[in-house]
């Protein structure tokens, strides 16, 4: 065992890494689009500082953590010269306030009252939150989310908020193995994302775009993601 015994054992995750480039080189391709425009989220839930510090060296500059105490527990370990994070989990109204100032953008906002915590805690901070607002898609019971018909009328209320600056949306897409189903999906999104974009609403950009995960990021850029929150398939050890 000589001193790069760590960069040796995680050698599986730049491998990971690499064939993530070249799938997302690939869809861009099939798409039409410039794969620099399509930011790739490493998905840092349940993985070490340590780890997550390997990742950044290999160039990945955006985590995303869905849990609060996990995020507040390992947060002086990250090396945030290296990155910024963004909050993509449920959020409780009185967790809130341990993760504006953390953060750069909040992923998952699912209502209205977590919107205006949000923006409270940030007056606080004297400076804006900018936030996503998270589209239940498939409308399931399990997930979180504004329902898409509901989702016009929620950016108008949410965008009158002091302290936030709508930045655009995420989803969850239901599990599906059918790539036709997911592209629907991912298309109903984007036409919602063009939709409210194309209202030019105050304190309303429409910049990013975050859809696709492990399973289905390839589809997901196909129909216009410009952000991809992958975890597994960089973490995983795959069984050859
Ligand atoms: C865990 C998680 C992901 C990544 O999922 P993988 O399938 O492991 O890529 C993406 N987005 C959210 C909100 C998550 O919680």
């Amino acid at each position: 065992m000589g001193e790069n015994t760590n960069s040796k054992a995680f050698d599986y995750i730049k491998e990971n890494l690499k064939i993530i480039n070249e799938n997302i080189a690939q869809a861009s391709q099939v798409a039409g689009r410039d794969m620099n425009d399509i930011r790739l989220m490493a998905v840092t839930k349940n993985i070490e500082a340590e780890k997550i510090n390997f990742v950044l060296d290999q160039g990945v500059s955006l985590i995303g953590e869905n849990r609060v105490q996990e995020f507040v527990a390992k947060y002086d370990q990250i090396d945030f010269n290296k990155c910024k994070a963004h909050f993509i989990g449920h959020l409780q109204t009185n967790k809130v306030r341990q993760i504006v100032g953390r953060v750069d953008m909040i992923q998952s906002v699912d209502s209205l009252k977590i919107a205006k915590e949000i923006g409270k805690r940030s007056l606080n901070h004297s400076k804006n939150t900018k936030i996503l607002l998270e589209v239940n898609i498939g409308g399931e019971a399990s997930k979180f989310g504004f329902a898409p018909e509901e989702l016009i009328e929620k950016v108008y209320e949410i965008s009158e908020i002091q302290g936030l600056e709508i930045s655009g949306l995420m989803s969850l897409v239901p599990i599906s193995e059918n790539k036709k189903e997911l592209r629907k999906y991912f298309s109903d999104l984007n036409r919602l994302f063009i939709d409210i974009s194309s209202k030019k609403i105050d304190n309303v950009s429409m910049e990013i775009l975050s859809m696709g995960m492990s399973g289905d990021y390839y589809e997901a850029i196909l129909e216009g993601s410009n952000l991809i929150r992958v975890g597994s398939s960089i973490f995983a050890k795959r069984e050859n």
